[in-house]
């Protein structure tokens, strides 16, 4: 029923390989978003059902609104248990790269990734993934890595083995990646998909309500604060911009997460199809971008704050003041109003 859109050739070289395969290590992007945790464990409930020994190890902590997940406990925080997780890494049979594309997006483990003699494969929707992983089944076009992870399984000819906590972990992924299928969602195959993980027996709209309403009282006053006083809109330019110090962060008890969604507000102003956000580190500021339409937030990521990501959405990072990350910012919006004003 569904597109053979991973190859076959990939298919069956995965499951040969993981016939001979016991210890499996599953690695996701820093600061793991609902995607990134989501592929990796639906992934996981998969691989444990066919008795193998799994571990998820990312790079550092995930957000509070993902804790409920199943097998969420289990993941293993490279930058709090490192040594752990370097032997873990070192001793695996097969690493399974999900959610991104090259070492630099697993910050401190790129190295033990890169040095380990395990068989690596790599499941992506990231664009130009770079050449670390022997299976490399990457594919832009589809909105979430989690959806791949549901393909490939079936493809497998195990969807049976899906369980419901594992259907629940996928769900969750496609849900977050698409803005609960406001955007990359128009594809069929996508509800097709939804509507075999309800079989499964998931509530979908538990999900939903765990995932976006859980929030604290502290990031609602934080939004707050945000709409009324730190967003600038550039109407000339079609494109907004948030920024958040580390003393503003403070002053609203910021835990990570709180800010989580606050770059794709603007979007909902009228005419306004690019959003920056801009969350000071302790260390960098953080980038976040989102655009709708054709204009290519990744492209202006990697231009200016050594970035990357997807064309509507994307990520980037800056090394300076706040005040310079913006002037940054505005000089580089100039470069692109052409882009930004034409498509209307
Ligand atoms: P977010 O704004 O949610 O952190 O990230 C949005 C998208 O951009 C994600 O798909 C993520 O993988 C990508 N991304 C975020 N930060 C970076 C970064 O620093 N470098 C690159 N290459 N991609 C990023
Ligand atoms: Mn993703």
């Amino acid at each position: 029923m569904l597109t053979k859109i991973i190859n076959q050739a990939n298919i069956d070289l995965f499951g040969e390989w993981l016939k001979e395969t016991e210890k499996i290590v599953i690695v996701t992007h820093v600061s793991p978003d609902g995607d990134a945790m989501g592929s990796s464990l639906g992934l996981y409930h998969f691989l444990i059902s066919q008795n193998k020994t799994v571990n998820i190890i990312v790079p550092n902590a995930f957000p509070e609104f993902l804790k409920w997940m199943p097998g969420a406990k289990n993941i293993m925080l490279y930058d709090k248990s490192k040594e752990i997780a370097d032997k873990l890494i070192a001793d695996a049979d097969m690493i399974c790269c999900l959610d991104f594309n090259g070492l630099k997006r697993i910050e401190g483990m790129g190295n033990a990734v890169k040095e380990a003699k395990a068989r690596k494969v790599m499941v992506d929707h990231h664009p130009f993934p770079d050449d670390i992983c022997s299976i490399v089944m990457s594919h832009p076009e589809i909105s979430s890595t989690s959806e791949l992870v549901f393909r490939l399984i079936s493809r497998l000819g195990y969807f049976d083995e899906i369980t419901k906590e594992g259907a629940e972990c996928i769900y969750t992924g496609m849900m977050t990646d698409t803005g609960s299928f406001t955007y990359n969602s128009n594809s069929q195959e996508i509800y097709y998909i939804i509507s075999q993980l309800i079989s499964k027996g998931i509530d979908k709209d538990d999900i939903n309500r765990n995932v976006y309403n859980t929030y604290s009282e502290c990031r609602l006053r934080l939004m707050g604060y945000v709409l009324h006083t730190k967003m600038k809109v550039y109407p000339e330019h079609h494109a907004a911009m948030i920024s958040l110090t580390q003393d503003e962060l403070k002053e609203f008890s910021y835990v990570k997460g709180d800010s989580e969604g606050f770059v794709n507000i603007p979007l909902s102003i009228k005419d306004v199809k690019f959003s920056v956000f801009f969350r000071e580190d302790t260390d960098m500021i953080k980038i976040s971008l989102r655009s709708v339409g054709e204009f290519p937030c990744n492209k202006f990521a990697s231009e200016f704050f050594g970035g990357g990501g997807h064309l509507n959405a994307s990520g980037g990072e800056f090394y300076g003041t706040m005040q310079e990350a913006i002037d940054t910012f505005e000089q580089a919006l100039d470069k692109y109003k052409p882009l930004l004003t034409t498509n209307n």
